[in-house]
């Protein structure tokens, strides 16, 4: 129903990386005032029970081979959501300003004077190793992060990657499954051929998958479990503080 009485706001919203029970209090309490829910693929739609059963819901994500949404519909239908009905939440996965395109819808939002609220939510990028008990720094192995994609604009990793691979970072990349050759080639250009990495899929849900291995080997038993997407790429000594890593080291020194 158009309500012309409500005030037209935006509300931008990290869902978290998929356990719904990781969005923020805050973002709770900004989905129970929602006139209107616009939702991402990577965000777990139980989270849309926070929502007044009258709220238009309307999903805006792809999965793979379905059509997906440019992200001119998407600002276009935000703001006429918000002119028409009032309040607009914007659910995005993880952090909407961690590759979520969040300040394009920002922008845009204000460029019709709409009113935003920008609620963070936990990124995957550091939320996924978290749950895992991979800590993304660690006093004696890890002084910094990085956080890059695998997949620009171009089609093409990001150049990043090359300096991050030079460097003592934990690198952390979203969107590089389809691009894990060339990362672990890049890794191994570096001299870094032993270093601990892994893969989570589908982080915090019950798809969750875990691989765990080096830069030599991870390729291989990423095909063999054949891991889909979504998932988070870990390169970085912090790896081997996971439990598996240990036992993989033991079996290696075994085999020696
Ligand atoms: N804004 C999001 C990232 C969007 S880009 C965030 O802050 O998390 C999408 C990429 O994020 C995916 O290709 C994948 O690399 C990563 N990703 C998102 N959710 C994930 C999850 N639950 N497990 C593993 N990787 C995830």
């Amino acid at each position: 129903m158009i309500n012309q009485d409500k005030e037209s706001k935006i509300t931008l919203l990290g869902a978290g990386p998929g356990d719904p029970d990781l969005l923020t209090l805050k973002g709770v309490k900004a989905l129970r005032t929602a006139d209107v829910v616009l939702y991402d693929a990577l965000t777990n739609e139980a989270l849309l029970e926070h929502a007044p059963a009258n709220a238009i819901k309307v999903y805006v994500g792809k999965r793979s081979g379905e059509h997906s949404y440019p992200q001119e519909t998407i600002n276009k239908l935000m703001i006429d959501y918000a002119l028409n009905y009032g309040h607009v939440v914007r659910l995005k996965g993880g952090d909407p300003f961690v590759f979520g395109r969040g300040y394009e819808e920002l922008d845009y939002a204000a460029s019709y004077s709409i009113p935003v609220d920008v609620i963070p939510g936990i990124s995957s990028s550091i939320g996924v190793p978290a749950l895992q008990q991979i800590p993304v720094t660690h006093r004696g192995l890890s002084e910094s992060f990085w956080v890059i994609t695998g997949t620009t604009t171009s089609g093409e990793v990001s150049n990043d990657i090359y300096q991050a691979a030079q460097s003592n970072a934990t690198v952390l990349i979203l969107m590089g499954l389809k691009k894990l050759s060339k990362i672990v080639e890049i890794f191994k250009a570096a001299g870094k051929h032993n270093l601990p990495a892994a893969v989570v899929q589908n982080g915090s849900s019950s798809e969750e998958k875990l691989i765990v291995g080096v830069v030599e080997s991870i390729e291989k038993l990423v095909e063999k479990e054949n891991v889909k997407p979504p998932a988070l790429l870990i390169f970085g000594e912090v790896v081997s503080l996971h439990p598996s890593f240990k036992s993989l080291a033991k079996h290696y020194a075994s085999i020696a």
